[in-house]
């Protein structure tokens, strides 16, 4: 089955907010096995709308419409939904109580207007709202199915979960089902050359793109049921994990950090980080992380280079001789911060994140990465590139904080064992002499 979805509200066209709910519902009906063929997206609007429904209906079987449920008069989709399939409103009473039951529960008297919301299509399946007021419908006419949510991601999106999924499930043949290989460290080119001969697989299709400066792999399989889909992607999982392997800090885990903050904690390991020229993402994408108490102890954000000598103890004449870009000066921050927060590791960050310095000899997007365990020190040098334009710094404190992260990742991986390519502290600081 083909599935458009349509997106009211005037506020969308205007750019006042993203459109979240189409990225949600395209991303769940895939994962049904219903193909969306067309996002489309209009104003709050009867005739335009009724147009919007007429071109969905010609392509597509099922069109999901988001958005224009209020109570408020711009609010029009379910009027002109229920009028496009020839349905007449009827106040259902059990919707009415539900309104009523959450002006209660909120302590706030029912405007009149909500009424209105009351009103649902006869010879509908009615969707209750359980976290605002509209309800949603579903109803069928002629072969084609039409489904009206609230646009509030955070009502829309259990009513979907809850009621549409399974409603829908019934049209489907089979499941869609995904599992996410994330890595670090292997461009996306280079990690598609090793698994190259996979990317022409059909049924699990296996998909390389790149995120925020990470490679990742997507394998599919469609199938109909969930253990046979597991059946077909477990081999092919396998052989990812045997040919790029050691890049692969996660599967299904949504970012490294969360990786990095999970790995921690099962080994009880704990860390304190310096960083300057990503001015705390690494310490907030850390903490982003429910129970990162249990493993981060703190973050100095050392932009200065007072600060970088008064509270982390970097040598007055390493900044001298070696500016504040150098990986004597990140070493030391480590070191400082690991001793600071009283943590099993330190890590730190210092680097140029542009777009713009007049003055510097060095390119804009060289960054220096330290990382210590208290004997041993890692030294990481990144040259991203990334020097031009505005979205220049963003992309080179996301990178930096990520492989920061990813540093953190590497040493408790390697725990109670040793990472390989570390350097003695005293063996570092011989150059430096
Ligand atoms: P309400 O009862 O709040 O008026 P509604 O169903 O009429 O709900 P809209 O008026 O279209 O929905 O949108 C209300 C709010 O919901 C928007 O201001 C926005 O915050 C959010 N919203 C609506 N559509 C979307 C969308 N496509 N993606 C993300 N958020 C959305
Ligand atoms: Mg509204």
């Amino acid at each position: 089955m083909n599935c458009e979805l349509i997106s009211v509200g005037t506020e969308i066209l205007l750019g006042d907010i993203l459109n979240t709910n189409v990225q949600y519902l395209s991303r769940e009906l895939a994962c049904l096995g219903i193909g969306v063929m067309h996002h489309s997206t209009v104003g709050d609007n009867s005739e335009r709308l009724r147009a919007a429904l007429d071109l969905a209906f010609s392509r597509c079987e099922l069109v999901i419409l988001t958005g224009g449920l209020g109570p408020t008069p711009d609010d029009l989709t379910k009027e002109v939904c229920a009028a496009y399939f020839g349905l007449d409103l009827y106040e259902d009473k059990d919707i009415l109580c539900d309104i009523q039951a959450y002006f209660r529960n909120k302590k706030i008297p029912m405007p009149e207007s909500n009424k209105k919301q009351a009103l649902v299509p006869e010879n509908s399946t009615v969707l209750r709202n359980r976290n605002g007021t509209a309800p949603g419908f579903i109803a069928e006419k002629d072969g084609k199915i039409i489904v009206v949510l609230p646009g509030p991601p955070k009502e829309m999106e259990p009513m979907f979960r809850k009621e549409v999924k399974e409603y829908l499930k019934k049209y489907t043949d089979g499941i869609i089902l995904s599992h996410n290989i994330r890595t670090f460290g292997i461009g996306e080119s280079a990690m598609s050359e090793r698994v190259e001969h996979l990317l022409s697989l059909s049924n699990p299709t296996v998909a390389p793109y790149a995120k925020s400066g990470e490679a990742l792999l997507r394998v599919t399989a469609k199938a109909d049921s969930e253990e046979e889909a597991e059946r077909l992607m477990k081999p092919v999982v396998e052989e990812i994990n045997e040919l790029v392997g050691n890049y692969i800090y996660g599967i299904d885990v949504d970012s490294v950090e969360r990786a990095t903050v999970n790995l921690l904690k099962e080994k009880k390991l704990t860390v304190a980080l310096a960083e300057s020229c990503t001015g705390g993402l690494c310490a907030k994408r850390l903490t982003d992380i429910s129970g990162a108490s249990e493993v981060f102890h703190c973050g100095v954000v050392s932009y200065s280079n007072e600060i970088k000598h008064k509270v982390l103890g970097v040598k007055k004449e390493h900044l001298e001789k070696y500016t504040a870009v150098s990986p004597v000066v990140a070493a030391e921050m480590a070191l400082g911060a690991k001793k600071l927060g009283g943590a099993d590791f330190g890590a730190a960050v210092t680097g140029y994140a542009g777009p713009f310095y007049e003055d510097c000899k060095d390119p804009v997007g060289l960054i220096y990465i330290a990382a210590t365990d208290g004997e041993e020190l890692f030294i990481k040098k990144l040259v991203t590139g990334h020097n031009k334009g505005e979205s220049a710094r963003d992309y080179n404190r996301t990178v930096s904080a990520s492989n920061v992260i990813n540093e953190i990742r590497l040493l408790a991986k390697a725990y109670p064992e040793k990472r390989s390519e570390g350097i003695k502290i005293e063996e570092f600081f011989k150059a430096y002499q």
